[in-house]
């Protein structure tokens, strides 16, 4: 964000509190850019004893992670992430569990993580280049974001 969203003044570096925050230079204007963190439902979703694994549009073709997306306007999480699997893989799900919260700072995005039951035929959809099932006994999960979501369920699995 470079311009001040309700003067298009451009926007400084000020001091709140002892911390610098991009904000409105303008006496007339309050306009501070807080920067806080979007919060994103993502989703360990099992078939048949498998999970989900899913590679967005645009991703590196090596790259593979949980279901995940944005929440509407007024859906709880539950709602937004069983919405997605419906959405991106065609599937009915169930919430199983909430896994918990991780922040994914280098994103600025609060990880809201549940675990899905879903059961059908995978139909993915237009957000994503490919999906594979891993079952979970094989799984290895990946050192962020969501990753650190699934080696938690895993270990908590084994238990
Ligand atoms: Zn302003």
């Amino acid at each position: 964000m470079k311009f001040c969203p309700q003067c298009t003044q451009e926007l400084k570096v000020l001091e709140f509190d002892g911390v610098e925050r991009l904000a409105c230079p303008s006496s007339d204007c309050d306009f501070v850019y807080w920067d806080n963190p979007t919060p994103v439902v993502a989703g360990i979703v099992e078939l048949d004893g498998s999970v989900i694994l899913v590679r967005n549009v645009g991703w590196p073709e090596k790259m593979f992670g949980l279901i995940a997306g944005y929440l509407e306007k007024n859906e709880t999480p539950e709602d937004g992430i069983l919405r997605e699997v419906r959405e991106e893989l065609g599937l009915e799900g169930q919430i199983q569990d909430f896994v918990g919260y991780y922040p994914f700072y280098e994103l600025n995005q609060l990880l809201l993580v549940f675990h899905v039951r879903a059961a059908g035929e995978i139909v993915q959809g237009k957000e994503l280049e490919a999906h594979k099932l891993i079952q979970a006994n094989v799984l290895k999960p990946w050192p962020f974001g969501t990753g650190l979501a699934l080696k938690d369920w895993l270990e908590a699995r084994k238990e």
